[in-house]
């Protein structure tokens, strides 16, 4: 008797836990928000970023997709959080400062540190598309710096 009771009282605990923090799945249609041009002052060439998913408190970080033409490219730009970059189209590159250009290729994942100066796009020959997740710190994912000379986007 005293067994069952504390049994029966555990699984209403577990029960108001589990119904005080259960979400549903939530499903955001594709084309539900409009692409957007990237801006001159944060882009150079043209780029296409679609917003995937917002940031919010159990994501954590801004979700989108984002399609640099052949040339295309961001400014010298950190992250106070960091970003995963996972390419799916095309050929493309990233730079740290003070390192040479690398190439990424679809499928290539790549882990972008906190405050690490770099830029990313696509190569002089063609597009390249990368899903990218931007974490957020004190409200802010990304904090742009100058953009990115012919110069330096063609130094090997
Ligand atoms: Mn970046």
């Amino acid at each position: 008797m005293k067994n069952s009771m504390v049994a029966a009282i555990a699984s209403l605990v577990l029960l108001s836990g589990v119904s005080a923090h259960a979400q549903s799945i939530r499903i955001t249609p594709n084309g539900s928000t409009p692409s957007a041009i990237g801006a001159p002052a944060n882009f150079s060439g043209h780029v296409v970023v679609d917003p995937l998913f917002p940031a919010t408190d159990e994501t954590r970080a801004t979700t989108g997709l984002v399609a640099f033409a052949p040339g295309a490219r961001t400014a010298w730009h950190t992250h106070p959080a960091g970003q995963l970059l996972i390419v799916t189209v095309g050929k493309g590159w990233v730079q740290e400062e003070g390192q040479p250009r690398r190439e990424i290729n679809p499928g290539d994942v790549v882990w972008i540190p906190a405050d690490v100066k770099h830029w990313h796009g696509a190569t002089d020959s063609n597009g390249m598309s990368h899903v990218a997740v931007s974490y957020m710190r004190d409200g802010k994912n990304v904090d742009w710096m100058e953009l990115v000379t012919d110069e330096q986007y063609n130094a090997r």
